[in-house]
């Protein structure tokens, strides 16, 4: 029998566990012909949301956890519970029942029809505003732009992997992730299936703006050089433009001497160009900061416990494991 498992990742989810757990069940229940495995990863919570998945844990065999040592963020705990899922088929899926499990059945169809990347694409997004709506929308536009691998839209983490999509991801250990931007890199047959995405059914959003533009960084940063193509671009018809302007000045000052005019066109290029540079400064400090985090060669993400034992092997344990 095939093993699917069911990974989610739970940051501080106490108020919806319950409920994400019995939804799920139903669905696994009814899907006789695999074994499921519910990989809770916690990342880091500070409330009941362990002990809750302990406890699901003594009454159902198929749940399983990953105690990370602290909160290292949605996108550490993805990785670190592909690490551990044990299962042929790996199923992302958020706590907070945005995403219905209802649609398991239909993933699981399509893969069994040999796709590799079964994604859920959002056919509406009710709960949220329409600044994040359109901010969404922009970002994902602006970094099409820029690239040539295809950006899924409106696309989360919802989806069903194959064990060789997985086994792909897990090979990219860069720990600055944007793993939306990682699915598709990594290729493989992807198939689109459409939902719509209910607001949270409890609790409240860890994103707040400040989050998502750091990941709009990241997912820009991560995926594509195109800001320093644009910075060198912009620098070089700046030059060009700076350098017909001096010739200017340089024959005006010849033919009709100086007259010490010009101090407010002085202070505009000295604003304008001082501005430009510090843009590209920052442009080109967000790629070093980015090699200097991935020179460090940390390890992505510790584990406390894993299925009930504490965790003493402290390193490369997922290697093991499988
Ligand atoms: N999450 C996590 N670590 C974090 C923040 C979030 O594991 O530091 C989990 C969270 O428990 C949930 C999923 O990531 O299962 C999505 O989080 P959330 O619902 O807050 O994000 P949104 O749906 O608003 O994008
Ligand atoms: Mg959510």
């Amino acid at each position: 029998m095939k093993t699917v498992s069911i990974l989610i990742p739970a940051y501080n989810e106490e108020e919806v566990l319950d409920q994400c757990y019995h939804r799920t069940a139903d669905v696994i229940n009814s899907l006789t012909n695999y074994e499921f495995e519910l990989l809770f990863v916690n990342d880091g919570s500070r409330d009941n949301t362990l002990s809750i998945i302990k406890s699901m844990r003594m009454l159902d065999h198929r749940v399983s956890y990953v105690n990370l040592s602290r909160n290292f963020g949605k996108e550490i705990a993805m990785i670190a519970g592909l690490d551990y899922a044990r299962g042929d088929a790996i199923i992302l899926m958020d706590a907070d029942l945005q995403d219905p499990p209802e649609l398991i059945p239909e993933m699981i169809k399509y893969w069994e029809q040999g796709y590799d990347d079964v994604y859920a694409k959002r056919k509406s997004r009710k709960g949220e505003s329409w600044l994040k709506k359109f901010t969404s929308a922009e970002f994902y536009r602006l970094l099409q732009k820029t690239t040539r691998i295809p950006i899924q839209r409106d696309t989360g983490d919802f989806r069903l992997l194959d064990r060789r999509a997985v086994n792909a991801l897990r090979q990219l250990r860069e720990s600055q992730r944007y793993t939306k931007g990682m699915f598709s890199w990594i290729g493989f047959n992807k198939k689109e299936i459409l939902f719509d995405r209910d607001p949270r059914a409890a609790g409240k959003t860890k994103w707040h703006y400040a989050s998502l533009i750091n990941l709009a960084i990241e997912g820009i940063t991560s995926f594509t050089v195109a800001p320093l193509r644009i910075s060198s671009i912009v620098g070089s018809f700046v030059s060009f433009f700076a350098f017909i302007y001096m010739t200017f000045i340089i024959i005006r000052t010849i033919l009709f001497g100086n007259d010490v005019s010009g101090y407010a066109s002085l202070m505009t290029v000295i604003l304008f160009l001082g501005g430009l540079q510090l843009l590209s400064i920052g442009i080109i400090g967000e790629y070093l900061g980015r090699i200097f985090n991935e020179t460090k060669r940390r390890p992505l993400y510790f584990i406390d416990e894993y299925n009930d034992e504490k965790v003493k092997e402290i390193g490369h344990l997922h290697e093991t494991i499988r």
